[in-house]
């Protein structure tokens, strides 16, 4: 079975990729792809999202990178996905994330929409919350993988820690 991981990705999280390698030991195979939203303005350009989700995932087996727009039922068809996944961290996700899944469902009922908990040590993370921390000159090593902590420091031109 293949399942399709789609968000904004900006930038990718400890939080998201958590997520994929717990849906990569689930699915045959797994696509994370970045949906390219014309209603937002993201921090890093799609390219730059594709590499660190790439450089992130490069040891998992059968996880692939993409992008799309339009919507994520069409996209789920065209990856041969039959179950989009998405994360919980807080009851303030579940509102929201149901309403996509009943919108989705009503879209293709082939199509299954399967919720993963976050981690106990993400539950905070979120890509705004990791995006406020840098743009002021905290350490985010411990909510980003390496590849995205360098690029937020060259974003906020901040300097590279010592060592
Ligand atoms: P979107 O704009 O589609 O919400 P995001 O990149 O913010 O894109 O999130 C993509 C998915 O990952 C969502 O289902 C979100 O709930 C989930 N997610 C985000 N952060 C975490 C985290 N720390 N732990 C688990 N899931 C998360």
């Amino acid at each position: 079975m293949r399942a399709l991981y789609p968000g904004s990705f900006d930038p990718l999280t400890l939080g998201h990729l958590d997520l994929i390698e717990r849906a990569s030991r689930l699915f045959d195979g797994l696509r994370v792809a970045v949906l390219q939203n014309p209603l937002k303005q993201p921090a890093f350009p799609l390219e730059q999202r594709l590499e660190q989700i790439s450089a992130a995932t490069a040891h998992l087996k059968g996880v692939e990178v993409g992008s799309f727009d339009g919507l994520t039922v069409d996209y789920a068809r065209t990856c041969g996905a039959s179950v989009i996944l998405r994360g919980l961290r807080a009851l303030s996700d579940f509102e929201f994330e149901l309403q996509i899944a009943h919108t989705n469902k009503s879209l293709d009922p082939d199509l299954e929409t399967l919720f993963l908990a976050t981690g106990v040590n993400h539950s905070f993370l979120s890509s705004s919350v990791v995006k406020e921390v840098a743009r002021f000159g905290g350490d985010v090593s411990h909510m980003v993988p390496e590849g995205v902590a360098q690029d937020l420091r060259r974003l906020f031109n901040r300097p590279s820690p010592p060592g």
